[in-house]
């Protein structure tokens, strides 16, 4: 079972680079890209009047407008990064899967922190960091959720869509996030294969909240090509902004006058 889970995962865990032993500072390879964020997410474009004020002594209005993550510590892990390249040397993308899951996690943490998240990275450059370090970043912070982001790969080519994985025992609020990002995954027609269990040391290492996001395939033809686009990049990241957002938000009414 472990073997197939590992199988299915991929590129979740790097067995290709088994010794880990230099945590320090690997800052090897340039980025090839540059990724510049050119869209506006809804919240910014929707207007005051969209909110119900709250006036109190009367009866709670019915909730409308978005969520705010205020108060939530948020941990963004784009997986790999420096000596480990991830999936990207096999399957049809030219590009190592750290770059890609790097540029969704960019994304990702400006739109977590635009609704008022904090949000600790575990990397914002070409780095290797051990998986042990991730995951105590997450007790160190007492974070309310860790999402590590992947790219994933599969012998079958013709296997394709995002998966979204939670650790074997997962806490409540685990299972909830991940049900809410694969709502938004699938809302937002990205296909997603629904959401499984496993062991990775990202999931399991610490004792807070976690998902780890593989935003596709990159041994799929069709995958492989949007996941080295920026408007994918962009949807993958807002659709699971959006799922955490319904699962950890509240309701952000305006102070009553
Ligand atoms: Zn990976």
């Amino acid at each position: 079972l472990a073997f197939l889970t590992l199988l299915l995962a991929g590129c979740s865990e790097t067995q290709s680079h088994p010794t880990i032993v230099d945590g320090s500072r690997t800052f090897s390879t340039p980025r090839h890209t540059t990724y510049t964020p050119d869209y506006t997410p809804d919240y910014k474009t929707k207007k005051t009047a969209d909110y119900k004020p709250y006036t109190p002594g009367k009866t709670t209005p019915a909730y409308t407008g978005p969520k705010t993550l205020r108060g939530r510590t948020i941990i963004v892990d784009p997986g790999h990064g420096g000596k480990d390249p991830g999936a990207g040397e096999v399957g049809y993308s030219n590009v190592f899967e750290k770059h890609i899951v790097l540029d969704i996690s960019m994304e990702l943490a400006r739109q977590l922190k635009a609704r008022g998240a904090r949000v600790i990275m575990t990397r914002i450059d070409d780095r290797f960091i051990p998986l042990e370090n991730r995951a105590a970043i997450a007790d160190k912070y007492n974070a309310d959720l860790l999402i590590s982001v992947h790219a994933d790969s599969a012998p079958d080519s013709s296997v394709f869509g995002p998966t979204i994985y939670i650790a074997d025992n997962p806490s409540y609020i685990s299972r909830k996030v991940a049900g809410k990002i694969n709502d938004s995954l699938y809302t937002n027609s990205l296909r997603p294969r629904g959401i499984r269990n496993a062991a990775f040391k990202v999931l399991v290492n610490h004792s807070r909240p976690s998902v780890l996001v593989e935003c596709g395939y990159l041994t799929n033809r069709a995958d492989a090509n949007r996941l080295n686009s920026s408007w994918y990049k962009k949807k993958v990241a807002q659709a699971i902004s959006n799922g955490v957002t319904n699962s950890l938000g509240s309701r952000n009414y305006y102070p009553a006058k």
